[in-house]
């Protein structure tokens, strides 16, 4: 994936198209490809470029911020050096302050994102902000941004998203015919590039038809939490390798940004666009009681069987807010919850992969107790999920 979107990246930018590095799911796409722009994720995932972040950012930071500024400090992340503009949003004080150092090394825009859920005063702002935002690109990069342009690049996000979606949906099944790591690996980090397409609607035929062989058994996990970006994807794996099937992601690199479209025949496309952005759960907002409810819908949707959060080091919005979703999910859901904090480096990888076993154990004694119930054993009418001894595991 990553070579074919430099491929592309460098290609578009020969042929005169802006490259618009992102770091964020509030950053609206459609804007800029109806920009002509070419939309890059530039989130870093790589443990080896934080040192040299570190001479800039202090250490105690959440990992993926010092790795994306590592990249800029290295000048080693392609898509960044090709970059013609950075699209920044005011999210977590981390992300948002680092934006400031990066501003004065790359052309840096920043939006500035109300912080307040269901509001009608802050979703004016964001409205404010988006059309602030269109009008910056067409100066920048003199083009004009008509309705019919906006409309296509709309349709095209939502044709992405619905192929994804209908991706991550085949997770729903007994057996899923892909495992959370492949599914991931799916997703590109440049946006709606037609050959990207191709492959989501090709994959998604392969897959529909196929059942996995000899997955039975496997512990079906909800993981929530920070975005796992390419590069990070070490504790999913580990909970693969534990016996562990990830059937939801509902993480910024999951569902959680691509369950809603933005509606194709709204009057103001733009106001249309600032709502779809605007109700995306992030920890960032106050409250985040969307999140809390979508976490109730996916658990129950793809049968997830324990919740797995996973909080980047530093990272407080996501680390405060996992106090409330593990009430939900302990006391609404009745499944065992296991909070991990780590950063990129493999050192606690053994005692991650202990508390994972803790946590498998006891799904799999809950299991037990179901069996026992079906057959009408004693334990099971003794025993309410929610008794399930406790798997929370603090920070390392
Ligand atoms: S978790 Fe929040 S800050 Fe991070 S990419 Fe998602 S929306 Fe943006
Ligand atoms: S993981 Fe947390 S601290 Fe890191 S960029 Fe996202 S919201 Fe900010």
């Amino acid at each position: 994936m990553i070579p074919h979107c430099k491929e592309f990246a460098q290609a578009a930018k020969a042929a005169g198209r802006p490259i618009v590095g992102i770091m964020c799911e509030y950053a609206p796409r459609e804007l800029i490809l109806a920009a002509g722009g070419v939309p890059v994720c530039l989130c870093g995932g790589d443990a080896d470029t934080i040192p040299a972040a570190e001479a800039y950012l202090p250490t105690n930071l959440c990992p993926l911020i010092k790795s994306t500024y590592g990249y800029l400090v290295e000048k080693s992340n392609p898509f960044l050096e090709l970059a013609d503009l950075v699209l920044a949003e005011t999210t977590c004080d981390g992300k948002k302050k680092m934006f400031e150092l990066m501003a004065e090394r790359r052309p840096t825009y920043l939006m500035e994102l109300p912080q307040k859920e269901d509001d009608p005063d802050a979703l004016e702002q964001w409205v404010r902000e988006m059309r602030k935002l269109k009008e910056f690109l067409e100066r920048r990069f003199q083009v004009d941004i008509t309705r019919e342009r906006l409309r296509s690049a709309i349709d095209l996000m939502n044709r992405e998203r619905a192929l994804r979606r209908g991706l991550a949906e085949l997770m729903q099944a007994d057996h899923p015919p892909l495992t959370g790591r492949q599914l991931l690996d799916l997703k590109s980090i440049v946006s709606a590039i037609p050959a990207d397409l191709e492959q989501y609607t090709a994959a998604l035929e392969h897959f529909r038809t196929r059942r996995s062989p000899g997955e039975n058994g496997r512990v079906r996990v909800l993981l929530t939490g920070v975005p796992i970006v390419h590069g990070a994807e070490r504790v999913l794996d580990l909970i693969e390798g534990q016996g562990g099937l990830v059937v939801c992601q509902e993480n910024c690199t999951g569902l959680k940004p691509i369950l809603e479209d933005v509606s194709p025949n709204a009057p103001d496309p733009i106001r249309a666009l600032a709502e779809k952005y605007y109700h995306l759960p992030c920890s960032v907002k106050t409250p985040n009681r969307r999140r809390l409810e979508l976490l109730r819908e996916l658990a129950r949707a793809y049968r997830a069987e324990c919740v797995i959060e996973l909080i980047w080091q530093a990272c407080l919005t996501y680390a405060i807010e996992s106090f409330q979703v593990e009430r939900v999910v302990r006391q609404e859901l009745g499944l065992p919850y296991l909070r991990v904090e780590t950063d990129y480096s493999p050192s606690d990888s053994a005692r991650i992969v202990v508390r994972i076993e803790a946590l498998f154990e006891t799904v799999r004694a809950s299991r037990g107790d179901r069996a026992m119930a079906g057959s009408g054993g004693p334990a099971a009418a003794m025993r309410a999920p929610e008794s399930a001894p406790a798997t929370r595991a603090s920070s390392p």
